[in-house]
């Protein structure tokens, strides 16, 4: 595989598209759940990022040496509060939103976020039911809050889980957190029912594609679904090349070579995820062996089906994991905008979406200086 690196710089404080005021004031767009963008993909799904912050440091996303003490997180005074992310939370719902997933940084060092889960838990979709309420984390902190996780109204959690090593998972995190910690936290959020769970974890060839077997193994037949992520070229810190890449592709034949696997049908229309299910005894997929998924954002772009919305931790809407610019619904939400506005705003800038990075790939320009202007992953959220 050919070497490509990309110089990168960060975009987090750059410019913002103009605040969406003017648009919200010419037309209105009356949310009635049928919401879609100029490739006629509809908004069912929201991802949240609660803070910027973080207690690992994973190479990939945070690197110590970017993300050091003198690194300029966000002010207080610049997060959204839990009642102005419930208020804006409540018109993309309005607009077709069904599933919200809380994300960072670490979600899970937001204080209180319990208290912002009860209030997202009793929001309702256009037909009356309660939302798909979701959280990634990193684990460390999961076994102590696990509980009052899911009595906030909490329905499951993903956990990012990158060996079972521990001297490479160690180091991967950078903060030499243990591999029993995040093990003890997935324990704990299985026996309080924040299932069904899902566990993450991203593949650098070279780093931890020697854990891909020794995961499946511990996870196959556990009730957990394991999924297999394509390391991105996502942020402006991780200098991403691609021969870092291991494609799913590859995953999938290493896995099947001990552990055989067979395709299995999407279960909802935009799922990330392709899933592949153990085969039993029988040569057919034993469901009590479980399944698998794999994430191909490098290698097989996703974008016709994509279906989410990002909200930074300080109230920007993303379109996009790799969006240059994010709109600034904050303006709007501490301005005299009324939710009728928030909502006819959130309405027109989705509908003027047309992003599809993965799809486009390589193609994508760069600056004047040769660089490629990014927002970090930890900002915007995974
Ligand atoms: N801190 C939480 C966690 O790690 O689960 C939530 C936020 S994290 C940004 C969300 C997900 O993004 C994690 O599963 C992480 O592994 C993934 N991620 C971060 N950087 C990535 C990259 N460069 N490529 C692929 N996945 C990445
Ligand atoms: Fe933190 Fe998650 Fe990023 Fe790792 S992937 S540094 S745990 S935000
Ligand atoms: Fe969606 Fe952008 Fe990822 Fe394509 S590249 S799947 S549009 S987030």
């Amino acid at each position: 595989m050919s070497e490509r690196v990309i110089p990168l710089i960060e975009q987090r404080l750059g410019p913002l598209a103009p605040p969406p005021a003017a648009l919200a004031a010419t037309s209105r767009i009356v949310p009635n759940g049928l919401l879609a963008d100029t490739l006629g993909r509809p908004l069912t799904d929201l991802r949240i990022s609660v803070t910027d912050r973080c207690n690992f440091r994973c190479s990939y996303c945070m690197p110590k040496e970017i993300f050091d003490k003198d690194y300029p997180y966000l002010p207080h005074a610049s997060l959204l509060t839990f009642e102005e992310i419930t208020r804006v939370a409540k018109q993309f719902v309005a607009h077709g939103v069904r599933k919200i997933r809380l994300t960072g940084g670490e979600p899970l060092l937001r204080k209180n976020l319990e208290i912002l889960i009860e209030q997202l838990a009793a929001l309702r979709t256009v037909d009356g039911l309660p939302l798909d309420l979701t959280l990634t984390t990193n684990g460390a902190l999961l076994a102590r809050k696990a509980r009052a996780l899911k009595d906030a109204g909490l329905q499951r959690v993903t956990v990012s889980l990158d060996g079972l090593d521990d001297a490479v998972f160690r180091q991967m995190n950078d903060v030499d957190f243990p591999v029993a910690g995040v093990l003890e936290g997935i324990a704990a959020a299985q026996s309080v029912g924040l299932g069904p769970i899902k566990v993450n974890m991203v593949v650098k060839r070279g780093t931890n594609d020697q854990q891909i077997l020794p995961m499946a193994r511990h996870f196959r037949g556990s009730g957990i679904t394991l999924r297999f992520i394509e390391y991105m070229d996502v942020g402006a810190t991780n200098g991403w090349r691609m021969d870092e890449v291991l494609p799913s592709a590859e995953v999938i034949q290493r896995l099947h070579a001990e552990l055989p696997l067979i395709q299995l049908s999407p279960s909802v229309a935009g799922e990330t995820a392709e899933r592949w299910g153990y085969l039993g005894a029988d040569g057919r997929h034993d469901p009590e062996l479980g399944e698998i998924g794999v994430i191909s954002s490098v290698t097989q772009a996703f974008c016709r089906d994509c279906n989410r919305a990002r909200l930074s931790t300080e109230g920007q809407l993303y379109l996009c994991l790799f969006a240059t610019q994010g709109h600034d619904l904050r303006s709007l939400i501490r301005g005299q905008a009324d939710d009728a506005a928030l909502a006819s705003a959130i309405g027109h800038i989705w509908q003027a979406r047309a992003d599809r990075y993965s799809e486009l790939r390589g193609s994508q320009p760069a600056d004047a200086a040769g660089q490629v202007r990014r927002v970090e992953m930890s900002y915007i959220g995974g």
